[in-house]
C-alpha cells in the first residue's frame, strides 16, 4: 500500500463521528431486560426464553440499521453493512449475548453492541468501505447449558458438527442438535457452518477485561497479543482407606493429603515459571473426596488441573514439569496416580496487522492503551482457526466478571468503539 492511500485512509475516518456513550447505555440496558434472575444479576442461558428474546431483539437492531441478517444452523447470527464490493472477503467484529449464571450485562454484549454501535458511526458519516462488515452474534461462549463453551464459533471452525451436536446433551437429557431445531435453525444445513481459511479477511472483538489489570494501569483500552489456552486434565489418586484413630501417621496412604500436597506442587511450580510472557496459570478448581467423612482417612480423591499459557511451548514444559512432581509425590505417599488429559489447546497470536491498525486509531485518537495478554479465552480464539484475530479490551471494574458487581462504564466502552470502528474501517478498505 503506498503512502497516499495510507493518508485517505486516515482522512476518511476522520469523518467519523464519536460513538455515543448514551446509544451503547441504550442497547445493553434494553438486552439486560432480558432475564431469567432480575432479582440477582442476569442470567440469559442459551436458548431460554429470555435468550431467544435478546436475540430477537438484536436482530431488530440490525434490521434498524439496515444491515442483512442470516442464522446459521449453529445459531450463529451475522448482520452484514454490505461493502462496495461484497464479494471480497469480509471483516468480522462481535462476541456473545449468553451469560452464566447470575453475570452481569456486560461479559459479551459489550463486544455485540460495540459492533453495532461501530455501523452506526460507519452510516452516519456515509463511509463505505471496499469489504463487507459482519456484526457476529456466536452461540453460547459459556458452558452454562451444555458444559462446552464456544459452541457457535466452534462450529465455525469445524470442530462441531451435526453429529457432536446431537451428542451434546443439557441436563433435560436434551441435544443442542434437538433444541436448534425446534427453534427452526437450518440443522439439515450443518455441514455449510465452518468458515474456509480466507473466507473471512480479519476478526476483531471487544470484551471486557477480566483481570482488573487496565484499572490498575489507568489505561482505557487493552490490545491483545495473544490469548492464553487451557490444557485440562482429571486426576484419580487412589489411597488407603483407614480408621482416623487407628492409623498412626506414619502408616496413613493418604489420598488427601498426597493430592493436596500435588496441587500445591502445580502451584509453586507455575509460580516459579511463568514463561515467556510472563504469563502462565495452575488450578485445582475442583476436588472431590472419598469417602469424605470426618472419622476416615480418605482413600480416594479426584482432582482437576487447568494450565493455561500464552505460550505453546512453555505450557507443555510446565505440564510436563507438574506431572513429573504429582508422580514423584504419589511415589514417595504410596498412592497410586492416574490421569486423563481432556484438552491441550493452542493459545492464539493475534494477527500483528490487527494490533496495529488498533495502535494506530488508539493513538490517533489519544486513548491510553497497553499492550495485553488474555489469560481467559473467547469466541476470537476458535474464529483464530480460520482468520486472523483481534482482540479489543475495556476496562472492568476492579476485574470482577461473571457477577452481579460486574461494572465497565459505558464511556469505555464508547472509547473503545471509537477505536474498533477505526480499525474495522481501515480493515474493510484493504
Ligand atoms: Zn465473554
Amino acid at each position: 500500500m503506498n503512502l497516499a492511500y495510507e493518508q485517505e485512509d486516515s482522512l476518511q475516518t476522520d469523518l467519523l463521528p464519536k460513538a455515543s456513550a448514551a446509544n451503547i447505555e441504550r442497547i445493553l440496558r434494553n438486552l439486560n431486560h432480558f432475564n431469567s434472575t432480575p432479582e440477582f444479576g442476569t442470567t440469559r442461558v442459551l436458548f431460554t426464553e429470555p435468550e431467544v428474546a435478546a436475540r430477537n431483539y438484536i436482530k431488530q437492531e440490525m434490521q434498524q440499521l439496515g444491515l442483512s441478517i442470516r442464522e446459521d444452523a449453529a445459531g450463529n447470527i451475522f448482520g452484514t453493512y454490505e461493502g462496495t464490493e461484497p464479494v471480497l472477503a469480509p471483516i468480522w467484529t462481535g462476541s456473545h449475548i449468553d451469560t452464566v449464571l447470575n453475570a452481569g450485562m456486560f461479559d459479551g454484549m459489550s463486544g455485540v453492541v460495540a459492533g453495532l454501535e461501530s455501523i452506526r458511526l460507519l452510516e452516519e458519516a456515509q463511509l463505505r468501505p471496499r469489504r463487507s462488515i459482519v456484526v457476529v452474534v456466536y452461540t453460547s461462549e459459556e458452558p452454562t447449558r451444555f458444559g462446552l463453551g464456544c459452541l457457535g464459533s466452534r462450529a465455525l471452525a469445524g470442530k462441531l458438527g451435526a453429529e457432536e451436536a446431537k451428542k451434546l446433551k443439557d441436563k433435560d437429557g436434551k441435544s443442542l442438535y434437538e433444541v436448534l431445531q425446534s427453534l427452526d435453525f437450518p440443522v439439515d444445513h450443518f455441514d455449510e457452518v465452518p468458515v474456509r481459511r480466507g473466507d473471512v479477511k480479519a476478526a476483531v472483538e471487544l470484551h471486557i477485561d477480566q483481570t482488573g489489570e487496565l484499572e490498575r494501569e489507568g489505561k482505557t483500552l487493552g490490545i491483545v497479543r495473544t490469548i492464553c489456552a487451557p490444557s485440562v486434565y482429571d486426576f484419580k489418586v487412589t489411597g488407603r482407606q483407614s480408621h482416623a484413630g487407628g492409623t498412626s501417621m506414619a502408616r496413613r496412604r493418604d489420598a488427601l493429603m498426597a493430592s493436596a500436597e500435588m496441587a500445591l506442587a502445580a502451584e509453586e511450580l507455575t509460580k516459579a515459571s511463568l514463561g515467556p510472557d510472563d504469563y502462565a496459570t495452575a488450578t485445582v478448581g475442583r476436588m472431590n473426596v472419598i469417602p469424605g467423612a470426618v472419622n476416615v482417612i480418605p482413600g480416594e480423591v479426584d482432582f482437576s488441573l487447568d494450565v493455561r499459557d500464552a505460550s505453546f511451548a512453555h505450557k507443555k514444559e510446565l505440564t510436563q514439569k507438574i506431572l513429573g512432581k504429582f508422580e514423584e509425590i504419589a511415589a514417595k505417599r504410596q498412592v497410586k496416580l492416574t490421569g486423563k488429559e481432556y484438552n491441550d489447546d493452542h493459545p492464539m497470536p493475534c494477527s500483528e496487522e490487527i494490533q496495529a491498525k488498533l495502535t494506530a486509531a488508539a493513538e490517533e485518537l489519544g486513548i491510553p492503551y497497553m499492550k495485553t495478554i488474555s489469560g481467559a479465552f473467547h469466541d476470537s480464539m476458535l474464529v483464530g482457526e480460520f482468520a486472523p484475530v483481534g482482540m479489543l479490551f475495556v476496562p472492568s471494574r476492579d476485574g470482577i466478571s461473571h457477577s452481579p458487581q460486574e461494572w465497565t462504564d459505558f464511556e469505555d466502552i464508547a472509547a473503545g468503539t471509537d477505536v474498533l470502528a477505526r480499525a474495522l474501517y481501515a480493515l474493510a478498505d484493504e
